[in-house]
């Protein structure tokens, strides 16, 4: 494994969340917020936390919402370098409110806020000159802006020895055009570890079955993948077999977010040589401890926040 930082490219946003549980915004509501959001920017946070080396590569507005999503991040220890700050448009935003049904729906300002204005300049170069990793969230490639970013980061990183992930997290409101499918696509193939939860695995390799993609995609040369599975924990898949570990057991306030944390703890456990039980566990855990907090990046986790956690809470 390359040494050399964990980066990523994409959209940091600020999230506002509805208080009551229903569907959609057609009426006036309690909200709360803003709190820092963003995949990208959620699981750049979390390697950070853990004591990893980590930088994105994105755009903020010259804005309150802007300014406390730097801060967050600059505070947890991530890399903010290659954070540009328009003047022309403002930070992105995520409205989301849950359903009884456990579903959410979302208002995206994204591609049409700050976050759309990113842009491979000086400082965004000489992040990925120190990357050892790249992970892509898939929510990123609704920003067409991304695209050159990703292709030139993931050519560098990878003629250097460094390792590709890729969590397919792809919202139903998010834009997929044919472009962002044929991108989504090339990631897939280039992959080291790909982090699906759900029938995301489906978008990454349509197939009749769950173990037809997995095996489908283990021949295609991808050595780890990672089913994120909520409440039911997750599964490593990889040519020697399957190791499975439970969730653990926890009161869900808000599951945004949780994905992305898991994603980022498993990655940074492997990075740091952890066997794939302990990497299972300790990204568990951070997926776990995320959802009993309110806001998708209230609740990312210090190794010694995970020990404890993980002491303390039973498994299911
Ligand atoms: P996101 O909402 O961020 O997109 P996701 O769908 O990518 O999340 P999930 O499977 O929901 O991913 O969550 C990731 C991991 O977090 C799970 O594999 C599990 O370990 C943990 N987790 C999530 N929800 C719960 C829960 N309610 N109870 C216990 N653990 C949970
Ligand atoms: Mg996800």
């Amino acid at each position: 494994e390359s040494l050399g930082p964990t980066i990523t490219v994409g959209e940091i946003l600020v999230e506002i969340m509805a208080t009551t549980i229903g569907k959609g915004f057609l009426d006036a509501q309690p909200l709360v917020g803003p709190f820092p959001s963003g995949a990208p920017a959620i699981f750049i946070d979390q390697v950070a936390k853990l004591g990893g080396q980590a930088g994105i590569i994105a755009a903020v507005g010259n804005d309150d919402f802007g300014r406390l999503n730097v801060e967050r991040l600059r505070r947890d220890g991530a890399d903010v370098s290659a954070i540009a700050v328009s003047s022309d448009y403002p930070t992105g935003s995520a409205f989301v409110r849950y359903a009884d049904d456990g579903t959410r729906d979302f208002v995206y300002n994204i591609a049409r806020s700050a976050a759309g204005e990113i842009d491979l300049n000086d400082s965004a170069r000489a992040l990925i000159a120190r990357a050892g990793h790249l992970h892509v969230m898939g929510s990123a490639l609704s920003i067409p802006a991304v695209w050159p970013i990703i292709d030139y980061a993931l050519g560098e990183i990878k003629k250097r020895g460094g390792t590709l992930s890729l969590d397919p997290n792809m919202r139903k409101e998010l834009a997929a055009g044919e472009e962002t499918g044929r991108q989504f696509k090339a990631l897939v193939a280039a992959s080291d570890l790909l982090l699906p939860s759900g029938d995301e695995l489906f978008v990454a390799c349509p197939a009749a079955s769950a173990d037809e993609a997995i095996n489908t995609l283990l021949a295609s040369g991808i050595a780890e993948i990672v089913v994120k599975r909520g409440q039911h924990g997750s599964a490593l898949h990889t040519n020697a077999g399957r190791v499975s570990r439970p969730a653990f057991l926890v009161e869900e306030i808000d599951p945004t977010g949780a994905g992305d944390c898991f994603g980022a703890t498993y990655l940074t456990c492997r990075r740091l040589g952890h066997s794939a039980e302990q990497s299972l566990d300790y990204a568990n855990a951070a997926g776990a401890r995320n959802v009993t907090r309110r806001g998708p990046m209230e609740g990312t986790s210090t190794f010694p926040e995970l020990d404890q956690f993980i002491a303390a809470t039973p498994r299911k």
